[in-house]
């Protein structure tokens, strides 16, 4: 096991391998980016001198894991069989960038069954992962994001994510624990009992050997508040303890964390630009100081 890697999402603007320095200059040793924006569906471009660039300077940096995270307007349970296309184009094009890169995977908010579960969703769901991991090309994981139930979203449960891996049966798709969201969720993980409790379910509904990567933030909602607000680390209802109880954990140990908290105001970004050197150092500092629970 190599330990935890302390990492954060940063922008890959200017180009790729910008994120790797940005991810640097945060003392970040593991990173998450968007490959186009968030909001909305237009792809961006890649040109191959840039992901060459971007291979290059993570191989002389030594830099940890990279992951991409999807945009948000994917919905795979979406009714609307446009929106569905939309959504699976979008995941295959981040697995596309994700395998010219050589990334370690995508992550990916399912998406929501606005209320009806995910039984009645199941069959158009696992179809399109289907159809997304045949269009990859091979090289990056898919990790299915655990969320905070917030209208309806698949991966409240773990017991969704398992069905869906279950359904799917491929040794390409994994897991990605938000610890805010979880906690939003009802899963106690600030505790030793709570994430005992909630790692053994964990296990049993998913399997802990496909957890593949971890976003580490804290909590501006209450265990159970099912709302996704995330908050810097030590700040939310997660608090410093709750951190250094996950980070002792042996199931977390060779993963890598990645911030996507709010940051702290500067005087550019008077409600925080994002990870910051500030979140980077706390995480590191829990990592640092509590030794590894047997
Ligand atoms: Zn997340
Ligand atoms: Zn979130």
């Amino acid at each position: 096991m190599g330990g935890i890697q302390v990492g954060a999402h940063v922008s890959s603007s200017g180009g790729l391998f910008n994120a790797i320095n940005r991810a640097i200059a945060i003392e970040a040793g593991a990173c998450q980016v968007f490959v186009s924006a968030p909001q909305t569906w237009r792809p961006t471009k890649h040109t191959e001198a840039a992901l060459a660039q971007f291979r290059a300077r993570r191989a002389e940096t030594g830099f940890g894991q990279v992951w991409i995270h999807n945009i948000y307007l994917a919905n795979l349970a979406s009714e609307d069989p446009l929106m569905v296309e939309k959504s699976i184009a979008s995941v295959v094009n981040a697995m596309t960038v994700g395998a010219a890169a050589e990334v370690n995977g995508v992550v990916l908010h399912t998406g929501s069954h606005k209320g009806l579960g995910l039984e009645a969703v199941l069959d158009r769901v696992v179809d399109s992962l289907h159809r997304i991991l045949k269009a990859s090309p091979a090289g990056p994981m898919l990790a299915l994001e655990t969320m905070a139930g917030q209208g309806g979203t698949i991966g409240t449960k773990f017991s969704d994510l398992g069905t869906l891996l279950r359904a799917v049966d491929s040794p390409r798709l994994a897991t990605c624990l938000d610890t805010c969201h979880s906690f939003a969720a009802g899963y106690d993980i600030r505790t030793r009992e709570g994430l005992e409790i909630a790692l053994t379910e964990y296990d049993r509904e998913i399997g802990l050997d496909r957890l593949a990567v971890v976003h580490a933030n804290d909590s501006k909602t209450p265990l159970g508040g099912f709302r996704d607000r995330h908050e810097n680390i030590g700040d939310g209802y997660i608090g410093v303890e709750g951190f250094e109880v996950l980070m002792a954990h042996p199931a977390f140990q060779d993963k890598a964390f990645l911030l996507e908290v709010p940051g702290y105001p500067t005087e550019k970004h008077p409600k925080g630009g994002g990870p910051d050197l500030e979140n980077v150092r706390r995480l590191k500092a829990i990592r640092d100081r509590v030794p590894v629970a047997r």
